[in-house]
Order: structure tokens, then sequence, then C-alpha cells
């Protein structure tokens, strides 16, 4: 085990999900130094796209909308650069006729963060493991990379985009501790878990257009055919979303126990196909119950961002616009 130090960055940002990849992007375009650790072996976060089983799931967020100018200017983009497509646009479900543009990755909902961390300083596999703050005001980030090397980094701000509650823990152990004022917001932030079934088939499931259903009472709130979405052309793959109530009264049960109900659920839509693997997916942090009320937070003493669906709302667009506007600030700052 060795312990490395590279050069002190002006901002080191911990998560690699939508904000802290939009954050990120924002200081690039301002020419301003940053760096993006994550724990995870590629960014993305809660947009998440896997392959196993001959198949490719999105297992967290199904797709985005878009409602704020800021994120429409970077679809506008995103859609040209060919990194996004529209899914659907009217859905039963929706409440208002026309309905909207539903949008995805044109290789699954990871695909815009691979996109934009190619752009950037981006550590996967990197977990941050301490956070302080030193005598001449410069944060020291401790990491450990998978395969055991401990990481050092110094910087003049850092900006926190993991959950929440994960951001708050990294902060006590290394000691900082939040202006008083900044607490009550904080701490009264609360987050719903739940369990994901990644299911294949061995033919073509039965769900009508788009692709996706939002069934009605438990266990499910959503069943997604990843093969109808463009995105499992060779295998049907279905991602099955539990409620919050039932990830929460089967969060310690055997994979089994969480599988059955969920499998029975869906099964009316396998189109008389049997199951060919079926393995569940844990979210401890599906998404917040309770925001902090603000689009951000910046502690200008401590020279500490945080942002994310915690700030700018339980969505895609919640995280993304709340990182862009805190990259804005960040990006406004004095150079070193
Ligand atoms: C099952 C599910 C379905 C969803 N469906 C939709 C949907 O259809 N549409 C929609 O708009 N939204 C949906 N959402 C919500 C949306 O995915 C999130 O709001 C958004 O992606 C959160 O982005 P973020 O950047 O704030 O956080 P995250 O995506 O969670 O990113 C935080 C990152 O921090 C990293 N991290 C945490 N701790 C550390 C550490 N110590 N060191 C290094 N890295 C660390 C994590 O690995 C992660 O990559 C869904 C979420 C879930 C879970």
């Amino acid at each position: 085990m060795t312990a490395s130090s590279p050069p002190p960055a002006d901002t080191v940002i911990v998560g690699a999900g939508i904000a802290g990849l939009l954050c990120a992007d924002t200081l690039r375009r301002a020419g301003r130094e940053v760096r993006v650790l994550d724990k995870g072996r590629g960014p993305g976060g809660r947009m998440a796209t896997r392959a196993e089983a001959g198949a490719t799931f999105d297992h967290g967020a199904q797709f985005f909308t878009v409602r704020t100018e800021l994120l429409q200017e970077r679809v506008d983009e995103w859609l040209a650069a060919g990194w996004i497509r529209e899914w659907f646009r009217e859905a039963p479900w929706d409440s208002s006729p026309g309905g909207h543009p539903r949008y995805v990755g044109v290789e699954g909902m990871s695909t815009v963060a691979r996109r934009l961390a190619d752009q950037l300083p981006f550590q996967p596999s990197t977990r941050v493991e301490r956070v302080t703050r030193s005598e001449d005001g410069h944060w020291q980030v401790n990491a450990r990379e998978y395969g055991g090397r401990d990481l050092a980094w110094t910087a003049r701000h850092l900006v926190l985009t993991a959950p929440l509650p994960q951001s708050l823990h990294l902060l006590g152990k290394g000691g900082v501790r939040l202006p008083e004022e900044s607490l009550p917001a904080l701490l009264s932030v609360d987050y719903v878990r739940s369990l994901t079934a990644l299911v294949t088939l061995d033919g073509p499931a039965d769900l009508p257009a788009p692709g996706g259903v939002k069934p009605e009472g438990e266990p499910l709130s959503w069943i997604g055919d990843n093969q109808r979405k463009g995105l499992s052309p060779d295998r049907a793959a279905l991602t099955l979303h539990s409620t919050s109530h039932f990830g929460d009264t089967h969060w310690e049960a055997p994979e089994e126990e969480q599988l059955a109900p969920l499998l029975e659920a869906a099964r009316p839509w396998f189109g008389g196909h049997r199951v060919l693997s079926a393995r569940i997916h844990r979210w401890r942090y599906n998404q917040p119950i309770r925001t902090a009320g603000r689009d951000f937070l910046w502690e200008e003493d401590l020279g500490l961002g945080m942002a994310g669906d915690a700030f700018g709302g339980p969505r895609v667009e919640g995280s993304a616009v709340s990182g862009m506007l805190l990259g804005r600030l960040l990006a406004r700052r004095p150079r070193a």
C-alpha cells in the first residue's frame, strides 16, 4: 500500500452522479481546474446502466424530463451530439394532453455521465474516506482506490454530491463542523429506499408501448422493458422497481423473499416466457422525501459546497440543476 499526493486542485468533487459531473463540467467550461472522484467503477451514480446475463439494464433512473431552461440548453447540446434521444412523449399515466419528452441516453442512462466524465479529470473506483480542513484553510481529501492504494488530494474548494447522509457522515468523520444555522435543514433531509429486480426472460416481454408501465398499488412502482427501449436488443430484460413501502418492509429479507412477490406481480407482462435470471439491487438512497429547501449549499468560510437531489429535488433534473448552479457560483470566485 502506498500513499501518493497529486498536486493541489482548485476544486475536488466527491461523486460522479449527474450533480457532481455537471458541477464539474460548468467549472471546466469556465476554465477552472477540477477533479471528480467516485467510488463506483464508472460514473453515473443513480443514472445506472449495467450489462449482465447477456442483457443490458437501466436499473436506476429510467428516463429524465426537462422543465428548466438551464438544463434544456444542455439537453439540446446532448441531442445534437447524439448522446441522448427521446424515448417517448406521451404515456398512459400523463395527466396533461400532448405529453412531454422523456429522454434516455443512447447507450443507457449512464451515457451522459460517461461522456461528461471523458472530458474531465475523473477518478473511478476511489472511495473518499475522510475530508479534513488543514490549518492553512485547504481541504485534505483522503481516499482508497479499489486494490488498496491510499490516495490524497489537497484542494481550495470541496464539493460533496453523495446522498446527503453520506456527505454529512464524511464531514463528521473528518471533524468538520458546519455552521449551526445550516444544520436543521440538512438534518431534516430524509430518503426512501427501494429494491429493484433485474430479470431476463427467454422471449420478449408483453408490455404496451412505450415499454414501461406504472402498476397500481403494491409491490411494484415501475416495470421497464429494456429490450423494447432499444437497450438490450438480444435478450428480454426487465427492470422491476419496488415501491418504497415494499423496499422498506423487505430490506433485510433474503433475496428469494424479495424477488418472489416482485416476479409474481410482474408475471402478467412476461408474455408467457420463462425467467432465465433474476436478482435484486438495493437502493438505500432512492430519493429524498424531504429536501433541504435550497438549490445547493455553499459555506463560504469553509470553501465547502453540496449539491444533488437532496437540494434540487428527487429527479435527474433536480440534481442536474443543483450541480450546475453550484458550479456557476464556484466559477465566479476569484482564482487562487
Ligand atoms: C430506482 C431509482 C429510479 C429512479 N428513476 C428516476 C427517473 O425515472 N427519472 C428521474 O428523473 N429520476 C429518477 N431517479 C432519481 C435520480 O436517479 C436521482 O435523483 C439522480 O440521479 C441523483 O443524482 P446525484 O448526482 O444527486 O446523486 P447520485 O447519482 O447518487 O451520485 C452520487 C455519487 O456519489 C458517489 N459517492 C457516494 N459516496 C462516495 C464516497 N465516499 N466516495 C466517492 N464517491 C462517493 C456515488 O457512487 C454516486 O456515484 C431514480 C432513482 C432511483 C434510485
